[in-house]
């Protein structure tokens, strides 16, 4: 695959003009690059891009091939692009804080073809993002799952809502609670925006985020998304966490 997907002219003219007041960056190591590139060929090589057989397509976990999918969750499909280990971290953590927007650019056509691949997109109506705290996407200027829904929309042709879902509270740090505790906090956390508009005989929603863990902030959504009258969620993430004795640098659940 082509690391740059460019057929729209306006898009190139853009890139091109804005890499002179901010030079491109590689999302990775933020070495320059070319105006026209989005990664660097060293970043590019290492990255653990996943085999499509590797990734359920039902919960999206990286349980091994054939072994049936055990897990109950609110959303029905989950695609990713790579294994969230080695430099897919750092390229996350550049993506959170760092304004590397270019990887929700590179990530965008490889949703595509894992939702096409899996015959998911012909029913899809729309995309919609995982919401962010407000004050905290003011501070950080950007709510990079929406970036990544832009860049999914764009790829794939179909509308992005925005705002269908809020964030409504400041979240605490996850990482010390048990998965029960994990999810009642998403639940918690998000609802539907009354003063989102969109057809109402839309079906099948795209749910973007950018890391796919426990499942507990997608599911929490898509409870949310499947009250509000949708009977199909897909979700769509950069990253998907994989099973623990392959990553033994990522801290076990406690
Ligand atoms: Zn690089
Ligand atoms: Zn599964």
């Amino acid at each position: 695959m082509r690391t740059v997907q460019m057929n729209d002219r306006s898009r190139v003219i853009k890139r091109f003009v804005l890499d002179i007041f901010f030079p491109n960056k590689c999302p990775v190591c933020r070495r320059a690059i070319r105006w026209d590139k989005l990664i660097c060929n060293d970043c590019l090589e290492k990255l653990p891009v996943l085999e499509s057989a590797e990734q359920c397509i039902f919960c999206g976990k990286l349980h091994p091939e054939g072994e049936p999918c055990q897990s109950k969750n609110s959303y029905d499909n989950a695609v990713s692009v790579m294994k969230y280990k080695g430099n897919a971290k750092r390229a996350i953590y550049n993506f959170k804080n760092r304004y590397a927007l270019n990887l929700a650019e590179f990530s965008a056509p490889y949703i595509y073809k894992a939702l096409e691949e899996n015959d998911l997109l012909k029913t899809a109506d729309c995309v919609t993002y995982v919401p962010m705290y407000k004050k905290k996407e003011f501070r950080r200027g950007y709510n990079q799952a929406r970036e990544l829904a832009r860049y999914v929309s764009y790829s794939t042709g179909v509308p992005l809502v925005r705002e269908m879902l809020v964030h409504k509270k400041t979240q605490t740090s996850q990482h010390n609670l048990s998965a029960d505790e994990r999810k009642l906090a998403a639940k918690s956390t998000y609802s539907l925006n009354p003063k989102s508009k969109w057809d109402k005989g839309f079906k099948t929603v795209i749910l973007v985020d950018d890391v796919l863990t426990t499942g507990s902030t997608l599911n929490a959504c898509a409870d949310i998304l499947k009250q509000a009258g949708f009977e199909r969620v897909i979700c769509a993430s950069i990253c998907v966490t994989p099973l623990q004795k392959e990553n033994e640098d990522i801290k076990p659940a406690q």
